[in-house]
């Protein structure tokens, strides 16, 4: 295999055991490339831990969730009256009155409320009428999305909701949430006993133990370079003599093609600028470690391979060997996920 995310099962599995545990009411998310698992195995395994509904991104995945999961399947995308899917077992996230009105009367609904993230959703004094529109559809609940960079202020906007949630004429007195943690989420549902609360978590149950997990990608070859030679599809010239690793991952992976970093720390934001210069003078550092370093891509990837230079006091590894890629899970498509 050319990209493989290597899972420790038994720990990885523990800590998905462990997070079940601590927070009573989860609804595992699966969108999108399944946080590097693949939305098969990870629903799977959502299976496996008996949960009974799972959240997808989109309308496009909730058509594959109905076949794959048995339970209800929670569509995050807001609904727009564009979308047809309809089964009894969707439950459709709408944010503003005139979907409520619009939507099929046999559905199922959270009604969202909009928080700092300003996505979507409605605001506080629309509630009354949200819940007007939804007169005829089934109301499971009041959802809101909170930020990641929660500044402190994302159990505030929880209590602000769940308090609203409590007085309102809805009968359904669930409060869907997200990236709460454990104790902010025991805190609400101490202080709101009348209340159900259901925590989406994607990325804390799926790659929350980072240890569990190696990616890494097959060294396909392995040639000896000279300084000064031209080497592969833009025919670069080598900058230090050494070996090249042709190593099987590239864009149609995700490899080499970053997101933009959230970066925090005044020393990130430095790194990220000293990488700019050499990104600059058409420089990149690769995913793959060797010898502890991450290397430098000899000439941006392209589709299923990388170029890597090891300079000169570098034991290249050698063809078959696997190195070990520092890659963002949600972004990479690997060949295979392996359970050992
Ligand atoms: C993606 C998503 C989540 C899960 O986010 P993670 O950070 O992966 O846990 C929860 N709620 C909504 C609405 C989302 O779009």
């Amino acid at each position: 295999m050319n990209l493989t995310l290597h899972v420790d099962a038994e720990r990885w599995r523990a800590h998905l055991a462990a997070t079940i545990d601590a927070l009573p009411g989860i609804v595992p998310v699966v969108k999108g490339n399944g946080y590097g698992f693949g939305r098969d195995l990870a629903t799977a395994e959502a299976a496996r831990l008996g949960l009974g509904t799972l959240a997808v991104g989109t309308y496009a995945e909730a058509e594959d969730a109905l076949i794959s999961w048995a339970g209800d399947v929670l569509v995050l995308s807001a609904w727009r009256p564009w979308e047809t899917l309809d089964d009894p077992r969707l439950i459709h996230t709408v944010g503003r009155v005139e979907d409520l009105r619009a939507i099929s009367r046999s559905a199922r609904v959270l009604i969202e409320g909009a928080t700092s993230l300003a996505r979507h959703g409605l605001g506080e004094p629309e509630l009354a009428d949200a819940i007007d529109a939804a007169d005829g559809l089934t109301v499971e609940g009041l959802s809101i999305h909170l930020p990641l960079a929660g500044h402190g202020d994302n159990a505030r906007q929880a209590a602000r909701w769940a308090a609203q949630l409590g007085q309102s004429q809805l009968p359904a007195k669930t409060l869907w949430v997200s990236h709460l943690n454990a104790a902010e989420l025991a805190d609400l549902s101490a202080a709101h006993d009348d209340l159900a609360i259901r925590p989406r978590v994607g990325t804390a149950l799926w790659l929350g133990d980072l240890d569990a997990l190696r990616p890494a990608a097959t060294v396909l070859d392995v040639h000896r370079v000279r300084r000064g030679e031209r080497v592969g599809y833009r025919q670069r010239q080598i900058t230090r003599s050494g070996h090249m690793l042709v190593v099987g991952a590239g864009t149609s992976h995700g490899v080499g093609l970053d997101a933009p970093k959230a970066n925090r720390s005044m020393v990130e934001r430095g790194k990220t600028v000293a990488r700019g210069t050499l990104e600059a003078a058409g420089w990149a550092r690769s995913p793959f470690i060797v010898d502890g370093r991450q290397r430098w891509f000899v000439e941006p990837p392209h589709m299923h391979h990388s170029l890597v230079l090891l300079p000169d006091g570098v034991t290249p590894p050698g063809v078959g060997d696997e190195v070990t890629a520092r890659v963002r899970f949600t972004t990479t498509a690997f060949d295979a996920v392996s359970f050992e």
